[in-house]
């Protein structure tokens, strides 16, 4: 195919802020807004969009580290251009905020070459399905009954998912019977229609993990994550070892040696893989390309709409996090941002790129940089 190669003429970078519908609060953490950092890339009179999620710094560190290198480059030639960013940031950093920032820029990226070729992203890439399987995520430990009640009810028996998470490890794993009866709760609200899995953000010890992992392995739960910080590796390791469900983590990870070395120790059984911290759609392939190395299958974390077309690309893919606080802003602020169905997140084959479309007047009220 005979083919223009035109090179990106600009890069743009801006922060919304967005509250909570509610307090909201996890094992470790708690927070009453979310920034989502949004950087559109322009080039052969097309614009591609990119995303992540963090503090509204990463969008002068997209403007002073980032666009320098990208601009002038060859629209088709996104490896390259990642490789710049990556060696741009060395004194930097890369992990954290600088990571995210590669990983909005990437992902527009991939966004303007789909869009120049006329192909969603998920058929550039090459589909391995037409439409990605979801779990329904939130049950934070801010929630009152009622409210967890609602929300799992919504998902499970109005939505049709077949598997819903829940937090666990409140104020720092120090409410361990709360915890339980949270997870009684959501057995009782969901029935049997639906797997069961829960996050602790990193709130517990090794040993208390496997402890409380007892009853939630008897309450049949099927997925632990981050039962204890995602850096303490050989104590992932230890909880991997002394419960029955699967035990996950890895969404923090910010390049592809940091997931070789969670598989390597044997840490893990899926890690969890986040394309808006990773380095962007190459990096996500590769570190699923590395799990499949180690025999093990991989999940996609939050941004639902930015990973949709990676996640149907991606070999060993289980499925992929419909994070309620992500999903409020993507559904919020994009076009073609369409609700899944019975649990799956169909892929539009007619719309190119990643098939979304800013709606600046809804956006443009929580912008704050
Ligand atoms: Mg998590």
């Amino acid at each position: 195919m005979a083919c223009q190669d035109p090179a990106v003429t600009g890069v743009r970078a801006a922060a919304y802020t967005v509250p909570t519908d509610r307090p909201s609060a996890d094992g470790t953490l708690t927070w009453d807004s979310t920034t989502i950092v949004i950087v559109r890339v322009a080039g052969g009179g097309h614009e591609g969009i990119g995303w992540t999620y963090g503090p509204a710094a990463i969008a002068a560190i997209v403007r002073d580290k980032l666009e320098p290198v990208v601009n002038g480059r060859p629209v088709l030639d996104v490896s390259a251009a990642l490789e710049a960013m990556v060696r741009a940031v060395r004194n930097a950093g890369r992990p954290g905020a600088v990571g995210y920032a590669i990983s909005a820029v990437e992902t527009a990226l991939w966004d303007l070459k789909a869009r120049l070729l006329g192909l969603p992203l998920y058929r550039l890439l090459g589909a391995m399905r037409e439409e990605v399987p979801l779990y329904g995520s939130g049950g934070l430990t801010s929630y009152g009954d009622d409210e967890l009640r609602r929300q799992l009810s919504g998902w499970v028996h109005e939505e049709g998912f077949p598997r819903v998470k829940i937090k666990i490890g409140e104020s720092r794993g120090t409410r361990e019977r709360r915890d339980l009866e949270r997870v009684a709760l959501a057995r009782e609200v969901i029935g049997d229609r639906a797997a069961l899995f829960v996050d602790a953000n990193g709130a517990y010890t090794a040993k208390q993990a496997v402890r409380v992992g007892r009853g939630l392995d008897d309450a049949g739960v099927r997925w632990l994550e981050e039962p204890v910080s995602s850096q303490d590796l050989t104590g992932l390791r230890q909880v991997r070892e002394g419960v029955a469900m699967d035990v996950t983590a890895g969404e923090y990870g910010c390049t592809v040696s940091y997931f070789e070395e969670m598989c390597a120790a044997q840490a893990v059984d899926c890690p969890q893989i986040d394309i808006t911290r990773c380095g962007g759609v190459l990096e996500f392939l590769r570190i699923c390309a590395v799990a499949a190395a180690h025999e093990l299958d991989n999940s996609g974390h939050c941004a639902p709409y930015l990973h949709r077309h990676a996640a149907a690309a991606a070999p060993r893919l289980r499925h992929l996090e419909w994070f309620h606080d992500h999903v409020r802003i993507e559904q919020r602020f994009f076009d073609g941002a369409d609700p899944p169905e019975q649990g799956v997140l169909p892929l539009d084959g007619q719309r190119p790129g990643h098939g979304v479309e800013l709606r600046e007047a809804d956006a443009e009220p929580y912008r704050v940089a």
